[in-house]
């Protein structure tokens, strides 16, 4: 059967067609298109500008994906999967209400499907859901959120550790921001600033700071969460006061015009270090708090979210790993940022493995928690 998948969460508007040729093989794809918004001109996203964004491209994408076989007929989906929540209500509504114009148009089923649960089966749609196999940890790192989370089944997820202030996507863009980068996505152009400061380094063209000289830049980096007497320590993340120890530290040496090149790229490497130290210091310390049968039953680590495309946060997770003998998983860098794909794969899962679907009445769900998909909104029909 062919699958049609819409996602409309935040500010990209995507959209895929697969071929669900057999259910022992991954679904085929037929099509996939993105229309990114340009946020460049502003700080972060405008969500008036997301919902335009989606009411002008959303159909447009729809039409191109189902005419993009050869000839001139259109292909006709049997079920559609649209991302229903967590994000933006507007930016949702545009995808939710399109789907159900479209499913009771075609009279096929439509899944509303959790964002996030998308991000966490991703790997799973390139091996046709066999690998990795429940139970699996993942951690969600994106603009919104920063969970590590424990899967133990398709719709059973325990939040094992939470930020308690802004996301990891959010400190990374924030702090780069205070740096003077100011691309759609910060996070890559900060990995690319970190990249450059290292290579040129190595090439001999600019050298490595001392420790003392390092420390004359005012950016002392403190890692949150550390245990303190009368504190214990929380399974938690936090990372507002990364933003502030690169605004404090720009400050602090006269503005980002008095900053050179190499200060600039220096304190960049600096706080990309620290914020994922921070992430593997409270993943490593959550994990000490589990019971060792639990732990022992974890085979595998997924990585998820667009910072998950990052490659200095994917070696370190890799290092911290080395010893548990659990497998990580990277899911490709174009299907951790938000994809119509993991979207559609997951409704495939929601749909193949549990029978459910939505109804008509369904609203968009700004807010949802991962680990009660089911209880906290109605309209699932079996
Ligand atoms: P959510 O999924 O929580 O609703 P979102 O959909 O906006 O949030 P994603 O699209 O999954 O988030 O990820 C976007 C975030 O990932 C941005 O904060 C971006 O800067 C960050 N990001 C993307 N690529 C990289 C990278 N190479 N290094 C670090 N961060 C990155
Ligand atoms: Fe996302």
């Amino acid at each position: 059967y062919l699958v049609l998948g819409i996602e409309t969460s935040c500010d990209d508007t995507s959209v895929c067609l697969y071929d669900r040729h057999s259910r022992r093989e991954p679904p085929k794809l037929i099509s996939s298109l993105t229309a990114s918004l340009d946020n460049t001109e502003f700080k972060g996203i405008v969500p008036t500008l997301a919902l335009n964004h989606h009411q002008v491209h959303l159909a447009p994408l729809v039409s191109r994906v189902l005419s993009s076989g050869n000839g001139l007929q259109q292909y006709r989906p049997d079920l559609i999967c649209v991302t229903r929540g967590p994000g933006m209500r507007g930016s949702l509504s545009v995808g939710v209400e399109f789907a159900k114009g479209l499913s009771l148009a075609w009279g096929v089923p439509m899944v509303g499907v959790h964002h996030m649960l998308g991000h966490l089966l991703t790997p799973r749609l390139l091996t046709n859901g066999s690998s990795p196999q429940f139970p699996f940890l993942s951690l969600l790192a994106s603009g919104g959120h920063t969970m590590l989370v424990l899967s133990s089944s398709l719709l059973d997820h325990q939040i094992l550790a939470n930020t308690i202030d802004i996301a990891m996507g959010d400190a990374i863009d924030k702090s780069a921001r205070e740096l003077g980068l100011n691309g759609n996505m910060n996070g890559p152009e900060l990995e690319k600033l970190v990249r450059a400061h290292e290579s040129s380094v190595m090439a001999g063209v600019s050298k490595a700071l001392t420790k003392d000289e390092l420390a004359e830049f005012g950016i002392q980096v403190k890692l949150p969460l550390q245990p303190k007497p009368g504190r214990p320590q929380a399974p938690a993340f936090s990372f507002s006061s990364f933003v502030s120890m690169v605004s404090r530290g720009v400050a602090k040496k006269g503005g980002l015009d008095a900053l050179s090149e190499t200060e600039v790229q220096v304190i960049g490497k600096q706080i990309q270090d620290a914020i994922f130290d921070h992430v593997i210091d409270r993943i490593t310390f959550t994990l000490s708090t589990l019971p060792k049968k639990v732990v022992g039953g974890i085979r595998d680590f997924v990585l998820s979210g667009g910072v998950g495309s990052n490659l200095v946060l994917r070696q370190k997770l890799q290092d911290a790993c080395s010893d548990t003998g659990m497998n990580l998983h990277f899911p490709p860098l174009e299907l951790c940022t938000d994809n119509a794909r993991m979207i559609a794969w997951t409704g495939i899962e929601l749909w193949e493995t549990e029978g459910l679907h939505s109804s008509y009445d369904i609203m968009p769900t700004a807010k949802w928690p991962l680990d009660n998909i089911l209880g906290e909104v109605d309209g699932w029909l079996r």
